[in-house]
């Protein structure tokens, strides 16, 4: 199975002649599983996916981690959505949205000039049993994030391997936890590849405490004490630089092979391709190189 990044930051796309190296896209992901197209968050990285996918007919499953902005708002702009005959369906769990409404009623008069309502392609809400789904041979398990309005954490098992999509969510929240650290500990024990919300540093701490995001010491920890074998920072801050990411993955990478060497380290980039082998999980290459 093959992951690419679309988009990487978090909260609004930033282009800048600083956030080049890593990108500017909101969040989208995409995973081809056992020949299935899978596609986690619409944000704005979603436009240029659309093309890619354009002359391919197969179904696409489209995962919601929840319907912030920066997660949906590259919709509008999925060349797939006007396609006639293209099947998209919709997939959330523990959000209240139980139609398409979520993500198509931002395309209304005055905010966008074709109406949800009327695209071509059939998007269709695909109900989740018990917060599960078994698609062919790829079981998705899911977990409740810890993110206002609440969201949704996926895992991704096949014979291949396994990934977990994890974003928008605050490991230590003041206040109500939805799932506890012990609980995310279970959920993504032993996992190949995790992918997590690590916007913000320790620093930082004291002016995002409650804002639904995780720190990087926090991710890393997560990683070590679930014994994950790789992890992705991801849902980077709009305002941070190149230069600073390129310094925390430097910092990161020290504090794993400290504390878990069992566990590589990476930054979430814009077209880097991930793949997931029985042998192991390699970074293959990078779209825009
Ligand atoms: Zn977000
Ligand atoms: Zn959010």
């Amino acid at each position: 199975m093959e992951i690419t990044f679309y988009g990487v930051r978090g909260s609004i796309p930033t282009s800048s002649d600083k956030t080049i190296k890593y990108g500017g896209h909101t969040p989208c992901l995409f995973a081809e599983v056992d020949n299935k197209i899978l596609i986690f968050d619409a944000g704005t990285g979603i436009r240029k996916l659309g093309s890619k996918l354009f002359n391919d007919k197969r179904d696409i499953y489209l995962f919601f981690s929840h319907y912030h902005w920066d997660h949906i708002q590259g919709f509008p702009f999925f060349k797939p959505a006007y396609q006639c005959g293209r099947k998209i369906y919709l997939l959330s769990a523990y959000l209240p949205a139980k139609n398409e409404k979520a993500v198509l009623d931002q395309m209304v008069d005055p905010h966008f000039p074709v109406p949800g309502d009327q695209i071509q392609a059939k998007v269709r809400v695909m109900p989740m049993d018990n917060n599960r789904l078994t698609l062919g041979e790829i079981k998705i398990s899911t977990c409740a994030l810890n993110h206002s309005g609440g969201g949704t954490a996926y895992k991704v098992k096949t014979e291949q391997g396994s990934f977990a999509y994890v974003t928008d969510n605050e490991l230590h929240p003041p206040g109500e936890v939805t799932t506890e650290w012990s609980e995310w500990v279970d959920f993504l024990q032993g996992i190949d590849l995790l992918i997590h919300d690590a916007m913000y540093l320790d620093k930082e701490l004291k002016h995002i405490h409650g804002w639904g995001h995780s720190l990087v010491s926090q991710v890393l920890q997560l990683a070590k004490e679930a014994k994950v074998a790789n992890v992705v920072l991801f849902h980077h801050d709009p305002d941070r630089t190149d230069n600073q990411l390129d310094n925390i993955l430097l910092d990161s990478k020290k504090w794993m092979a400290e504390n878990y060497s069992d566990c590589k380290v990476t930054l979430a980039k814009e077209g880097d391709v991930y793949q997931i082998l029985e042998s192991g999980v390699k970074l293959k290459l990078n779209l825009n190189q």
